[in-house]
């Protein structure tokens, strides 16, 4: 007996879903998230009982604009302590763990279906909006072998599995070697080149390479280069994104166009991808909301700052229906168009973590879901 297949699933099969019409795009968010919403419901104790508090109910969705009532989790609530399974414990293949200091860090519980949307979802979206996704690989982490219970093995992951050949540079075993990575790169017949990882590895690689003059000799028009995980450097500064595009520019030799950022987080199955104007794309399987800090209940107008409220349909063995802790700002609503020509919601370059007051909304939030699940 073969189950009828969900909205989302058929949302994920259309191959270039930002080109529908804007229109299609809601209609299918809608009955995606309406599923999500009945399944986590009816399958999630933790979640039904924090609906309730809210006095929510499923039929409360009955179109787009009823989404933003959906009632959100913290990615804190990832962090410990809370039972936030709607599938049997059996069926959970993989727990995926933020890269974050020890004690501090998410723990997200995916089964097979979860995890098979998630990589379709990132494929669809790397393929959309990555410089390239073809040629060589060199990923500055380390590989998804080495650590497939991080959830940015992923990401790395899908991104290799999409060119001709890759390989991972960082060793947990032996570190960081520039010159190997600068010697592999050189040597490589597959076009373009795409380096990853980290920035600071990418700028480590960049520095090392201006120190040395021991230069890459095969970037290509088309070579880019993806970051991920954010621009904190460990001791706490954060790098500057125009000095950073500035260092590879001249490390490189590559476009400016070409650096791409991507923001995501554990908790989430997609990420969203910077196009060529550096802004950042969410996916239209997300249905998102910036929310005030101050008054998470409160949505902030587009352009302004605040907490995002990510809801994520593709979520089935826990409700991805979250509230970060970081700052973002929308820079357009989802019915304009990207300087790009691409439609649908995109977020400005900077992403911070939220601190002092900001993070205080957060706070507050965990303190009073803990208070309502503990009744
Ligand atoms: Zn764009």
């Amino acid at each position: 007996m073969t189950k009828p297949k969900s909205i989302i699933d058929e949302f994920l099969e259309i191959e270039d879903p930002w080109m529908i019409s804007e229109e299609k795009r809601k209609e299918f968010l809608t009955a995606s998230i309406i599923e999500a919403v009945e399944h986590h419901y009816k399958n999630n104790p933790v979640w039904r009982r924090l609906c309730d508090s809210k006095n929510f109910k499923p039929t409360d969705i009955q179109s787009y604009e009823d989404l933003n009532r959906i009632p959100v989790i913290s990615t804190r609530a990832f962090k410990g302590g809370f039972n936030l399974l709607s599938v049997p414990e059996k069926d959970i293949v993989k727990v995926h763990v933020s890269s974050g200091t020890s004690g501090n860090r998410s723990r997200v519980p995916r089964d097979r279906i979860t995890l098979e949307r998630q990589k379709k979802s990132l494929f669809n979206t790397i393929k959309k909006f990555r410089v390239s996704d073809a040629g060589y690989f060199a990923m500055m982490s380390p590989s998804p072998e080495e650590i497939s219970d991080l959830a940015i093995a992923n990401y790395s992951r899908t991104a290799c599995e999409m060119v001709q050949n890759f390989d991972f540079f960082l060793k947990l075993d032996g570190g960081f070697q520039p010159d190997k990575v600068v010697e592999k790169i050189n040597s490589v017949k597959e076009r373009p080149i795409n380096i990853g990882g980290a920035p600071m590895l990418i700028m480590a690689l960049a520095k090392y390479i201006l120190e040395t003059g021991n230069r890459i000799t095969t970037i290509t028009e088309d070579s880019g280069i993806s970051s991920g995980g954010g621009f904190k450097s460990p001791s706490g500064d954060v790098v500057d994104r125009k000095t950073y595009n500035n260092l590879l520019i001249q490390a490189f030799g590559i476009k400016e166009e070409n650096i791409r950022d991507v923001y995501s987080m554990s908790e989430l199955n997609g990420a969203m991808l910077e196009c060529e104007h550096h802004y950042k794309h969410v996916p239209p399987y997300f249905y998102l909301s910036i929310r005030n800090p101050a008054n998470l209940d409160e949505e902030v107008p587009v352009g302004e700052e605040g907490l995002p409220v990510f809801i994520d349909p593709l979520a089935h063995s826990y409700p991805g229906f979250i509230i970060a802790d970081d700052i973002v700002s929308m820079q357009r609503s989802s019915s304009e168009k990207c300087s790009c020509g691409q439609p649908g919601p995109v977020l400005k370059t900077n992403v911070r973590r939220a601190e002092g007051a900001e993070e205080k909304g957060c706070g507050r939030h965990v303190a009073e879901l803990k208070d309502q699940l503990t009744k």
